[in-house]
């Protein structure tokens, strides 16, 4: 039997000519990857076990992006904590405040992942990294603890779920409307401990922005990890962003997959998913009067330029809807600046939004945009339960950029054609 393209990358990083599903493997990682939540639980936990140094002071990445600039004294003691343990073992990766980005943005922006990759991070949404035809997945502090000691970690290997993607997306539609349109098929545990593997000609007409966007969501779907086929795009951002010396592992023509979807591409429309499970997807189109409160356009799943570019062009010589708060969140720096030089932060602040910092912010419900009872946000992070932007009576509308930005202007939840009109 041959092997998917998760289980090429784990063989090859665990030294073993082949594994198959369900084999309890102990593989080389390539990265280890922590924030200011998780880092400061395995850092007490390296400490407790008396280990004197880290595996290799590259291969760890420490960023502070949740709770930063500190929103209070705990937050700052925990930054504390990283920072300290980042100066004692001179961690190359370390990035605060000034530095800082949201970490699933920033470590391909920097080119710290590399296609054929094993990264283990203590944030469950790791699995954007798949967008490169890498392996990440998310993991417990004390694993990441293990993981900084060893450069190992342990790992069952996971079957597969295959998408073979086909079609073009319409104009406005984006990777966002896909996966959480596949997110609606299969369910939040249809693609439970096993591999999302994306493939077909449809990838084509992806950018890389979709592909990271849709990894992202893979746990959302409650799998293992997610994972785009190696292409010429795959090629060319690795290149881009100062990648060198990758592996290329794709899938066995005779691979075993638990399941097989064919998506047309070309068939999904704006799509949102409704409280309080990302699997509530419906197209906006079937939707009815649906008033907000807040917007918010950010995260590791779509705060990245081409987001920000779909937003500001809804925006242009728009406002905000009166009542409505929108936030706008570059990912990173760098991202930041761009929008700055591109003119996206005059635009966006010409319409009435707020534009932040770089930070996890609101995503989380930590800061920056919490929201009251009864109160209502369409957002274009990944995850819609319960309280998770604030009060438990509060309810999170998942959204791509675009649509997120549309109803900001419209003070309701609309597809951008509602906006634009004959215009789009
Ligand atoms: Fe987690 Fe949200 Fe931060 Fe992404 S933006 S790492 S989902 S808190």
């Amino acid at each position: 039997m041959g092997m998917t393209m998760t289980q090429k990358i784990l063989a090859a990083h665990a030294g073993l000519p082949s594994v198959t599903a369900g084999q309890l493997i102990r593989a080389k990682v390539d990265l280890v990857l922590g924030n200011d939540i998780t880092a400061p639980v395995a850092i007490k936990e390296f400490e407790k076990a008396g280990i004197e140094s880290v595996f290799d002071r590259e291969k760890i990445v420490l960023v502070m992006d949740h709770f930063t600039p500190n929103k209070d004294i705990k937050a700052a003691e925990q930054c504390k904590v990283v920072r300290g343990f980042a100066k004692k073992h001179a961690i190359t990766n370390f990035f605060d405040v000034g530095k800082v980005g949201v970490e699933h943005a920033l470590l391909p922006e920097l080119g710290l992942v590399k296609p054929g990759d094993l990264v283990i991070g203590a944030d469950s949404h790791t699995c954007t990294y798949g967008a490169l035809a890498a392996f990440s997945t998310g993991v417990g502090s004390t694993d990441m603890a293990a993981g900084m000691a060893t450069g190992t970690c342990w790992l069952k290997v996971p079957t597969a779920i295959r998408f073979i993607l086909t079609g073009k997306l319409k104009p406005w539609v984006s990777g966002k409307d896909v996966i959480l349109h596949i997110i609606g098929k299969i369910g939040v545990d249809g693609a439970l401990y096993q591999s999302m593997e994306f493939t077909g000609e449809g990838l084509k007409s992806m950018t890389m922005e979709d592909r990271l966007c849709m990894a992202n969501m893979a746990i959302e779907a409650g799998a293992k990890n997610g994972v785009f086929e190696y292409d010429e795009q795959t090629a060319a951002y690795a290149a881009g962003h100062g990648c060198k010396d990758w592996t290329v592992y794709k899938a066995d023509a005779d691979a075993d997959y638990t399941a097989t979807y064919e998506i047309d591409l070309s068939a999904i429309h704006p799509t949102v998913s409704l409280p309080h499970l990302p699997d509530n997807a419906k197209p906006v189109s079937e939707l009815g009067e649906i008033k907000i409160d807040q917007v918010v356009i950010g995260s590791c799943t779509n705060g990245r330029m081409e987001d920000l570019r779909a937003a500001a062009k809804l925006f242009e010589g728009r406002q905000v809807h009166e009542g409505v708060r929108c936030i706008v969140i570059p990912a990173t720096q760098k991202i930041m600046l761009q929008a700055m030089e591109e003119g996206l932060v005059k635009i966006f602040i010409d319409a009435g939004c707020a534009v932040s910092t770089p930070t996890c912010g609101p995503c989380l419900g930590g800061h920056m945009g919490i929201l009251a009872s009864g109160e209502r946000a369409v957002a274009t992070t990944n995850r819609n339960f319960v309280g998770r932007m604030g009060h438990t009576e509060s309810e999170v509308y998942l959204s791509s950029p675009a649509v997120a930005a549309a109803s900001a202007i419209a003070g309701r939840l609309v597809s951008p054609e509602t906006v634009l009109g004959g215009n789009a």
